[in-house]
């Protein structure tokens, strides 16, 4: 009876690994076929290795955001395993069964799949808590889906299934062909994430979150390549291979609608819609462009604050997506008139603001700051920035870092006519020709004058310089500070102090290119902490920070929305109950104070920055 039980359950196991394999194979040779990818496999770098093991096999990538474990991912992991170990368990029992060899071993076999049974019972159990309805009275099948309630339900079921063939044996010949229900879903719905995650991590395009796709080198064009040149994502077959296994990591859990600024104050955008839109429409859209079923504001939403991409845990990667199909439609002209001036601006101008260049730093010479031209001898290099430079508030920031520069004896120059814009802007609207050649301009500059080192106020410009510059040119090699960074050293060697204490609560308001991107959060708090009496964190603060609105160009143009991201944040800041917020960017000051005009607390509440904070908080 039982060598005819295991034949039977066997052979139905069989059957489904075979039907799971064919829909494997499919989905492999969209990937490039299994020879390609295994080519690719085999030259994997130890450290992707390592990613792999401490990302995927140990479940790292839920402890990613903060350090805060995500009690569904780390269950979904523990529950896969168990899945796993029970399919195995079976198997193995089932071929003993049948060369007659199981006895001696039996009841140990059974035991060992009795407790893994009872750990797929109650991380199955956690994970169906954890996705239940957060409204009332919504149904767990409309929260969740039939196909993800019914792939969530097999894991306790097979755990019941093990725990019963330990009480009944012949339980395990059906747990068997169960275990393959499992595979079977796996390889032809959506729950093919759990392996193209793994080829995610193992093969996909690894990004400084800082620096985007360099589509091409404008340098090493001719001039007909320039007049024929297309980039970005219009159409859906624009994808390529590695595009399409990041799109099909997603799990769809959701976390990134949750962290995005777009979403939360109800713009068009959600980033997990991009990447389901991309995903389909990848499969089933090609001939169609990704704005007929995306409109233009989706992805003009985005401020490239990163959030999205830093959430989630399975490594997709929203931004260069976003990114690519701007480039499409700045290439189609698909541009309103704010992000038309914009470029105009830049072009005509040099600068993003579109005041006259010439003489943009003559305030700053008033202040006995010499231009590179005139001097030799300086420690740093200014780059004062088009904020920095026109912009009334910013240069109260610049002459307060100026005046703390020159107490600890730094020495600085600035560029005077010759300073330009960075080009974050050009490249985050999807100008990349502009970009570059802007990018190009100013290289040549800078080696030309010989500078070593550059300190900037602006996080826009010092995301470009230090992540970016060297993709355009790789002998860039000039050392780039944030203020934030050179103020905490000039504070550690002791060479500047606090000229008074602020009494009142401070709170850090992270600028995202800074903290989340560039990992930069322990000088402004440093900072902040020696300089007044009480620091109260915010809840989205450090990599968790929450944008102020006007990162990837959104400064210069609008997109509709329910509330401004930027009044979203203040009103978070100003619930620690703090009276100054203090910031490290000049878009951010901007941002910040207009907001806190809006809400009419702008008399009440101040927003300086660090170098401002250091100065007792005066502007
Ligand atoms: S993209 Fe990532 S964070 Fe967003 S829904 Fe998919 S898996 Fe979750
Ligand atoms: S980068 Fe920021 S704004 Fe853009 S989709 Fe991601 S979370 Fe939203």
């Amino acid at each position: 009876m039982n060598v005819e039980a295991a034949a039977i359950s066997l052979a139905i196991y069989i059957v489904a690994l075979i039907i799971s394999l064919y829909f494997v194979l499919k989905r492999i040779s969209e990937y490039g076929g299994l020879r390609v990818l295994i080519r690719r496999l085999l030259t994997v770098e130890s450290k992707r290795v390592k990613k792999f093991i401490v990302d995927y096999l140990l479940q790292g990538r839920f402890f990613r955001w903060g350090g805060e474990p995500i009690v569904e991912g780390i269950f979904r992991g523990i529950a896969i395993y168990s899945y796993l170990l029970i399919m195995v368990l079976a198997l193995l029992y089932e071929v003993l069964s049948l060369v007659g060899s199981v006895t001696p071993y039996a009841n140990v076999m059974l035991q060992i799949i009795l407790y893994i049974g009872l750990v797929a019972l109650v991380s199955g159990i956690v994970i169906l808590i954890e996705m239940r309805p957060k409204k009332r009275g919504r149904s767990w099948l409309l929260e969740m889906g039939l196909r993800d309630l019914l792939y969530i339900s097999l894991i306790p079921i097979l755990g019941v299934m093990a725990i019963l063939s330990y009480i009944y044996n012949y339980f395990i010949y059906i747990t068997l062909p169960f275990s393959s229900a499992i595979l079977l879903l796996t390889s032809f719905t959506r729950f093919w994430y759990n392996i193209s995650s793994a080829l995610n991590i193992l093969l996909g395009v690894e990004r400084h979150p800082g620096r985007l796709t360099t589509p091409f080198k404008l340098s090493e064009l001719s001039e007909s390549d320039i007049e024929n040149i297309r980039i970005g994502i219009g159409s859906f077959k624009d994808l390529d291979i590695p595009s399409l296994i990041n799109l099909d990591s997603c799990a769809n859990c959701g976390l990134c609608d949750s962290v995005c600024p777009a979403y939360a104050v109800g713009r068009p955008l959600s980033p997990r819609q991009v990447v389901l839109t991309l995903r389909k429409g990848a499969r089933q859209y090609s001939d169609k462009q990704v704005v007929d079923l995306l409109s233009d504001d989706v992805f003009w939403a985005c401020t490239t604050c990163g959030a999205c991409v830093e959430v989630c845990p399975m490594g997709v990667d929203h931004v260069p997506f976003i990114i690519d199909v701007r480039r499409w439609l700045v290439y189609n002209s698909r541009l309103d008139s704010k992000k038309m001036a914009l470029i105009s601006n830049i072009a005509q101008s040099g600068n993003s603001i579109g005041l006259p260049n010439y003489g943009r730093h003559e305030w700053i010479r008033k202040l006995g700051i010499p231009t590179v031209g005139d001097v030799k001898d300086y420690d740093y290099l200014l780059w004062v920035g088009c904020m920095g430079s026109f912009d009334e508030r910013a240069k109260n920031v610049i002459r307060s870092f100026i005046e703390i520069l020159k107490e600890a004896g730094v020495k600085i120059a600035v560029l005077g006519d010759q300073e330009l814009c960075c080009g974050d802007p050009l490249r985050r609207i999807g100008e990349e020709s502009r970009f570059q050649d802007m990018a190009m301009k100013n290289i040549q500059l800078l080696k030309s004058l010989g500078v070593k080192r550059i300190v900037t106020i602006c996080p826009h410009g010092y995301n470009t310089f230090k992540n970016e510059y060297r993709d355009i040119d790789p002998g860039f090699d000039i050392e780039v500070l944030h203020h934030t960074q050179l103020l905490a050293k000039l504070v550690e060697e002791g060479r500047i102090k606090p000229r008074m204490r602020i009494e009142e609560p401070v709170t850090l308001h992270d600028s995202c290119y800074i903290a989340r991107i560039n990992r930069i959060t322990d000088e402004p708090r440093r900072i902040i902490r020696i300089s007044s009496r009480e620091y109260r964190e915010a809840r989205k603060s450090g990599f968790r920070t929450f944008c102020c609105g006007a990162g990837g160009a959104n400064y210069w143009y609008d997109v509709p929305e329910r509330k401004r991201i930027s009044v979203e944040r203040v009103e978070e800041l100003v619930s620690t109950g703090s009276k100054v917020i203090v910031a490290e960017c000049p878009f951010c000051i901007a941002m910040l104070e207009d907001a806190l005009r809006n809400l009419g607390l702008d008399k009440s509440i101040r927003v300086r920055d660090l170098s401002e904070v250091l100065r007792g908080g005066q502007s």
